[in-house]
């Protein structure tokens, strides 16, 4: 995850939550990406701050570092490295297609060159630890699809060298919706005040926040006709509670959208204020956290050191 703006419930359930589910059963690496960060201008100070804020957040939401590695990603210089040898492979068209670029340039009067190497800097961040599954939101299927083709040009011109990854997706709050535009995905920069649910939010702010979410213009729940505003509430809680679809539709049917609010406000809450107390505990020690950064680092170093070698001696590069 990138170190900017406040993580929200859509990268929780469309991210966190199934990397902690999955955390047992693989070897994971969860990398803070400040690299990308910086693909756009962020003050120093505060990069610095949200860089430990996500290591807190990852550790709250239930990420066990002793089995798991959490690091920062620009504390493993191969991930710079890697990712020239890689933009090398990669056709600047591929680039200019992805639709995360266009829509961030499309709000920018000059793009930087950052902004569209982003997906090699990325894939770059998959590649040197030969991943073989990466759980991430929908909205990066396309840059994952990308890694892929990387991964496969580099291979078919060099031998064999990388693992190609595959996505793994959650199947249910996969894509949380803007709750005053369910029309727009959950979005840390979008700057509405409705639009999203922190996980530091207070209680008060989560209530009024989903109180005011856009619905449609029907009185009650009809999963046939629900427009895409229920649908999204509807999707918050069952991701956040995990009953089946026929408790769902038992549950919510005919139920008016004023009261289907204040049940998906107090489940949200009910997750949440555990969640902010551990978090609170954690930040209490700085040092703690640091050390868990540093071990991170220090754990993922020889595996990515060692992949930029091969590709070095595949590329015939200095080694
Ligand atoms: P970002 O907020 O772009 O740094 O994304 C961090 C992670 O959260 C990625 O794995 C995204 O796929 C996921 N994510 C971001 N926004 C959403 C959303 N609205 N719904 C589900 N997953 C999301």
């Amino acid at each position: 995850m990138q170190p900017t703006g406040n993580l929200h419930i859509g990268n929780y359930l469309g991210a966190l939550k199934n990397w902690v589910r999955i955390q047992h059963d693989y070897e994971c690496i969860f990398c803070i990406v400040d690299l990308h960060a910086v693909t756009v201008y962020q003050d120093p100070a505060e990069l610095r701050a949200k860089i430990s804020e996500i290591a807190a957040l990852y550790l709250a939401a239930g990420i066990d570092p002793d089995d798991c590695a959490i690091m920062v990603q620009s504390a493993v210089p191969a991930h710079a490295e890697l990712a020239w040898m890689l933009t090398c492979v990669t056709p600047v068209g591929w680039l200019e297609r992805m639709t995360q670029y266009k829509m961030k340039a499309a709000k920018q009067e000059s793009t930087g060159d950052g902004l569209l190497q982003y997906p090699v800097l990325m894939a770059a961040d998959i590649l040197l630890y030969q991943a073989g599954i990466v759980p991430v939101g929908e909205d990066q299927a396309q840059h994952l699809e990308l890694t892929r083709d990387i991964a496969q040009r580099f291979n078919s011109l060099y031998s064999d060298t990388f693992v190609v990854p595959n996505t793994s997706l959650p199947t249910v709050g996969a894509r949380v919706m803007g709750l005053d535009d369910p029309t727009q995905k959950m979005s840390k920069s979008a700057t509405g005040l409705n639009h999203a649910v922190a996980l530091l939010d207070p209680p008060a702010k989560i209530r009024k926040t989903i109180m005011r979410a856009t619905t449609d213009s029907l009185p009650a729940v009809d999963f046939d006709t629900a427009g895409p505003g229920v649908l999204n509430l509807l999707a918050i809680y069952q991701a956040f509670s995990g009953e089946s679809d026929d408790a769902m539709k038992a549950t919510f049917t005919g139920m008016r959208y004023g009261d289907l609010k204040k049940q998906v406000a107090e489940m949200v809450i009910s997750h949440l204020e555990p969640f902010q107390q551990r978090y609170r505990q954690i930040t209490a020690d700085p040092a703690y956290l640091a050390a868990i950064l540093r071990d991170g680092a220090a754990r993922v170093a020889p595996i990515a050191n060692s992949t930029v070698r091969t590709v070095k001696q595949r590329m015939g590069l200095h080694t």
